[in-house]
């Protein structure tokens, strides 16, 4: 009877929950919608509320919650309309219940049933993509293409991942890092290229979170520290600015957020400074709220206040307000020096570059008959769409091709007449050459940039002015693929590459249509594919080629097969073929090794061939996960950097492992001291300390002293993280010991 009672009250809790997520996507659609839109919207959720009915989250939650906040992301954060909302509360339908594509078809129409079909197909199951070499190129390049069919697929896409990433701590660790991975190699470079700066951001913070979280807590903890300090300062620094706007009439608002923690993590790396010492944590920015046609020279007007008042940093100034950046991004930046001497950043723009900075791509279409500026989604669309029908080249190259030459910044080059085109950074005078013309780069010559004759390869500046020389005899060659960086260039060379290979393989290919005559076999395409396979030919052309260039020799080659009817039949077979995966292996459990107290995948470890990877040197407590290598399998840590390459890679090969909580073993780590060498027995403190005072060994000791800093490394016998923690804080205790870091 109470049960009953119990579990009517949950489902009765549930569909309240259901109902309020459901007004609340409601509310936070801002574009018009008309009668039609409204009932589909409807019609949308209570499908998809049946469908889901069964489902629950890793959270525990009622499934239908997700797709409704997918809705909620697309129409709040991004600014998409109804199709949209329709298509996000749609989107795992599909994938996870009977209802298929042609019930919505039918429903909702073509373009909704088009839309869902894309985000189903997006849905990679990692276990499906383990027998493809790089599940995760061949899963970006199928992102990829949904973007030419119809760019909503993508956005909802990114959506859904934002909804899964901010709700990722249900999931298992070596998961989450899985996950994470992915999020940081595919969606954070497309968010940045489709100009979605906020979803960018988050995507990196909250990767960060799992595959950094130490640092990122460090990090988080001391922005909070330094709060009302910082808010105190950015006040200050406005207060000034503020009086002389007013005085100007011009209509602004100001903000000054603190920088993600991804990018001041970023600045600690790369400067190499400690967090105290890094003063713009933020950035001030003035919106102002003007006319399109004003904007410019507002933005500007803007500028000479900012001056008046603080002294500029000239290197410091950029002008994407004249030139917008190729995501179509808006905006005047400065650096300033400001009170007490410290240098701020001062971003200046109108509220029409605002929204496009925040939303991008799906804010551009709003403003797109207002602006003059050319469509730079459309140019960069078709130039994805040019890569994309190369479909030649394996995934893996497209992959590279892709991140150099559509997630980069760029350079402005002109042509002698003064015409703009655009290069990915890196891009080099032959690049220009056939970024103008196919015909313009096979028959390149002579390269002047700025009047001044350069080699192929050079590499193009901003405003260089390139002039090419042409000459029908010249041709492309092998050695031209080192001097291009666009894989538009790529893909054209090696076209004419391969045009000239078919041409000198001509010979070849009559050579070994004679051979086979001699033995009696067919030069049909099933012997020809036999024999290639066996010399591990991918292109005929290639085999064709070598025998022409006299590299192999058909006559002996062909004596490893029989002839049956005019049939090729091999007769050797190869037995030491390696398996195509790596397997685990298992060793006898040797009792005279203590146990590791690490569990893979659940099961105490002991029994499976392991191994520590020599890249960042776990020990036990460390965040850990397993990676099934061709050489078996490495445990790394979660933060190590060279492995979250691999789990964006090779997903599927990662394991889920874990310490017990209590170990007896003692594992290395290394210690990094850094501190001013006194010459009076700091050397003699550390070791003390940590030989009699914390009773541990000390396996090696190095020091290094230049001028008056000394650097030691010790190598340590720990029990644990927690062990080592405890060294860290009484060495950093010691007087004239100014750092102790533990070696990555
Ligand atoms: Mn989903």
């Amino acid at each position: 009877m109470s049960e009953i009672l119990i579990k009517e009250t949950r489902e009765e809790k549930e569909k309240r929950l259901i109902t309020r997520a459901y007004r609340n996507l409601l509310r936070s659609i801002k574009t018009k919608t008309d009668k039609k839109d409204k009932v589909n919207i409807r019609a949308a959720y209570e499908l998809a509320v049946e469908a889901h009915k069964t489902q629950r989250r890793k959270t525990g939650e009622p499934y239908v919650l997700h797709p409704i906040e997918v809705a909620r992301i697309c129409t709040a954060e991004i600014g998409l309309g109804a199709t949209a909302v329709i298509c996000a509360l749609l989107h795992d339908v599909v994938e996870d219940t009977s209802v298929s594509l042609n019930d919505i078809k039918e429903q909702f129409g073509e373009r909704v049933a088009l839309i869902v079909n894309g985000l189903t197909k997006l849905d990679f199951k990692s276990e499906d993509s383990a027998d493809v070499e790089s599940p995760q190129a061949e899963n970006f390049k199928k992102v990829l293409s949904t973007l030419t069919v119809d760019v909503r697929v993508v956005l909802i896409k990114m959506a859904d991942r934002l909804h899964n990433m901010r709700t990722l701590g249900a999931m298992p660790p070596h998961k989450q890092v899985k996950i994470a991975a992915e999020t940081s190699f595919i969606y954070s470079p497309l968010a940045h290229r489709l100009g979605l700066y906020k979803m960018k951001t988050e995507f990196e913070d909250l990767s960060m979170k799992i595959t950094n979280r130490d640092v990122y807590a460090d990090i988080s903890q001391k922005l909070q520290a330094t709060k009302k300090e910082r808010n105190r300062y950015i006040k200050e620094f406005i207060e000034p600015l503020e009086k002389e706007l007013k005085e100007n009439m011009i209509p602004y608002r100001t903000t000054g957020r603190p920088k993600s923690v991804y990018s001041i993590w970023n600045k600690l790396k790369t400067k190499k400074i400690p967090f105290e010492e890094i003063y713009d944590l933020f950035a001030v920015r003035i919106i102002v709220d003007v006319p399109p046609s004003k904007e410019k020279s507002i933005c500007w007007q803007v500028y000479s206040i900012i001056t008046d008042v603080y002294l500029p940093i000239p290197e410091r100034l950029k002008d994407w307000v004249t030139v917008p950046k190729a995501n179509g991004y808006e905006s005047l930046h400065t650096t300033v020096v400001g009170p007490k001497g410290r240098f701020v950043e001062v971003q200046i723009r109108s509220e029409r570059m605002d929204d496009i900075a925040e939303r991008g791509f799906a804010a551009h279409w709003k403003y797109k008959k207002a602006s003059k500026s050319p469509n730079v989604y459309d140019a960069w669309l078709n130039n994805v769409r040019e890569i994309l029908d190369n479909s030649s080249m394996d995934a893996i190259d497209f992959l590279n091709d892709f991140k150099t030459n559509l997630f980069n910044e760029e350079v402005y080059v002109y042509t002698p007449k003064g015409d703009m085109r655009v290069l990915p950074k890196g891009g080099t005078a032959l690049d220009f050459a056939f970024s103008i013309h196919s015909d313009v780069g096979y028959h390149a010559t002579a390269i002047k940039v700025n009047n001044k004759l350069v080699p192929m390869g050079h590499v193009l500046k901003n405003g260089d002015q390139v002039h090419i020389t042409t000459n029908k005899s010249q041709k492309p060659s092998e050695s031209w693929l080192k001097m291009v960086a666009t894989g538009k260039a790529r893909n054209k060379i090696r076209s004419a590459m391969k045009e000239e290979r078919k041409k000198e393989g001509q010979i070849g290919r009559e050579t070994l249509e004679r051979k086979f005559k001699n033995i009696k076999a067919d030069f049909v395409e099933s012997n020809i594919e036999i024999f290639a396979k066996f010399l591990k030919y991918k292109s005929h052309v290639d085999l064709y080629f070598d025998i022409s260039k006299e590299k192999l020799n058909p006559t002996e080659l062909l004596k490893n097969f029989t002839v049956e009817g005019g049939k090729l039949k091999l007769i050797v077979i190869k037995e030491d073929k390696l398996p195509e995966k790596p397997v685990l292996t298992t060793k006898p459990v040797d009792l005279t090794i203590p146990r590791s107290g690490l569990h893979i995948n659940g099961e105490p470890a002991d029994n499976l061939d392991y191994s520590f990877a020599t890249c960042c040197h776990p020990v036990p407590g460390d965040a850990v996960f397993a990676y099934l290598s061709t050489n078996g399998l490495k445990i790394h840590r979660s933060n190590c950097p060279n492995a979250t390459n691999l789990a964006a890679k090779y997903g599927y090969r990662i394991l889920r492992a874990d310490w017990e909580s209590v170990s007896a073993t003692n594992f290395a780590a290394t210690l990094v001291i850094t501190g001013v060498d006194t010459g009076i027995g700091v050397i003699e403190a550390i070791t003390n300390q940590i030989s009699s005072g914390l009773g541990l060994n000390i396996r090696s000791f190095q020091i290094a002293s230049n001028e008056g800093i000394y650097e030691c490394q010790i190598s340590l016998q720990v029990k644990n993280t927690a062990q080592l923690g405890l060294v860290v804080k009484s060495l950093k205790n010691i007087s004239g010991v100014d750092m102790v870091t533990r070696m990555e």
